[in-house]
């Protein structure tokens, strides 16, 4: 079969040709339909000192996908040949406090799909059928190849009640932007997303942001003066990874605000703890997706209308990947997705 693996130890993805992968009892074998390029892939891509560190090689690298069930493993319950699912790309151990919980998300033994383990960009995938979620079927295979990343997007907007608050989420990257139109969706007041990317935030304009400030030539308090905001942000959502961006948002919380943190910093970052105590915020960390009420809540939230189309950007046939890559990494791009069947 055909996939995109990382091959050597050195910038770039390549076409290979693998054997189509062996399913044991519990897992299901994926017919890949379409796959979508994440931050992950650009860093896998770019072969930088995280990737060094984590990823082996040769590996099949993705893990944001939508295909068709054509081979069950013999103890698995509740699946038909055919099925159209998407993944949760977090395997879990099943065995920890967490997992016994049912808290999946916080197991401390997860392996990541196209990061420890063979990916999904390739024409057949095996995950434990455990990970994977039927998608129905008023939902489009595009949506459903971005579930993984929309997922992110969720969890962390969902992490605190954003019904008539006002939300700050700084980066607008993929997630940034779905994350702002699932807080308007759900009934936040002022959803203020910030960037350095002009390309992006008019993608999160698009999308239902109600403002959108480049930090590069705008300040923040101004915009919240000019939108009546005499205190300041109830919900900070962070999701560039960025420090400034990160400790501009600390000083423009409220007292008692919350904020989810979902974008990786590169580094240690040095933040005012006074802002932190003094002001007495709550700060959340994300990893991930709730496993599997996040999933379902996607579904939810597209079924009662909320319109993420306008964040797939780009689409290329599997042979054109190279171009895919290079829209992802070029910053003028929403969503890029790869066709396997093209
Ligand atoms: P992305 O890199 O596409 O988006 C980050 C955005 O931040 C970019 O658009 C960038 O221009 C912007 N930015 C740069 N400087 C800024 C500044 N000073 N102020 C505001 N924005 C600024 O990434 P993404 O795919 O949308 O993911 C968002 C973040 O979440 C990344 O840091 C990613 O690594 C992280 N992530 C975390 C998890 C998790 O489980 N915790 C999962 C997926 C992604
Ligand atoms: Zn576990």
């Amino acid at each position: 079969m055909k996939s995109l693996a990382k091959l050597h130890r050195e910038p770039g993805i390549w076409m290979a040709d693998n054997p189509v992968p062996e399913i044991g009892p519990n897992d299901l074998l994926i017919k890949i339909r379409k796959t979508a390029i994440c931050g992950t892939d650009m860093h896998i891509f770019n072969w930088d000192e995280w990737s060094q560190q984590t990823i082996p090689v040769p590996m099949i690298v993705g893990h944001e996908y939508v295909g068709e069930v054509v081979k069950i493993g013999q103890e698995v319950a509740g699946f038909t040949l055919g099925d159209r699912v998407s993944g949760e790309g977090h395997i879990t151990c099943g065995h920890c406090r967490n997992c016994r919980a049912g808290r999946r998300h916080l197991c401390r033994n997860t392996t990541g799909v196209g990061v420890n383990r063979q990916g999904a960009f390739a024409e057949y995938l095996v995950i434990p059928a455990f990970n994977a979620f039927k998608i129905p079927a008023n939902i489009s295979d595009d949506m459903a190849a971005i579930f993984d990343p929309f997922g992110n997007a969720v969890h962390t907007a969902l992490s605190f009640d954003l019904v008539g608050e006002d939300v700050l989420i700084t980066g607008a990257g993929p997630i940034g932007i779905m994350a702002a139109a699932v807080a308007k969706h759900v009934g936040a007041r002022h959803v203020v997303i910030t960037d350095i990317n002009d390309y992006r935030l008019d993608l999160a304009k698009k999308m239902g942001a109600s403002r959108v400030v480049n930090v590069a030539s705008e300040n923040l308090k101004d915009v919240m003066n000019e939108l009546g905001m005499t205190e300041g942000f109830d919900i900070g959502l962070e999701m560039s990874g960025v420090p400034s961006a990160f400790r501009d948002m600390l000083d423009k919380m409220n007292h008692g605000g919350k904020i989810a943190m979902l974008g990786i910093p590169p580094q240690d970052v040095a933040v005012d703890w006074n802002q932190v105590i003094f002001k007495g915020l709550t700060i959340k960390g994300i990893y991930g997706r709730e496993m599997f009420e996040t999933w379902y809540k996607m579904v939810s939230l597209l079924q009662s209308g909320l319109d993420l189309s306008p964040i797939i950007t780009h689409q290329f046939g599997i042979d054109d990947f190279a171009k895919g890559f290079e829209t992802m990494g070029s910053g003028r791009s929403g969503k890029v997705l790869l066709n396997w069947q093209a």
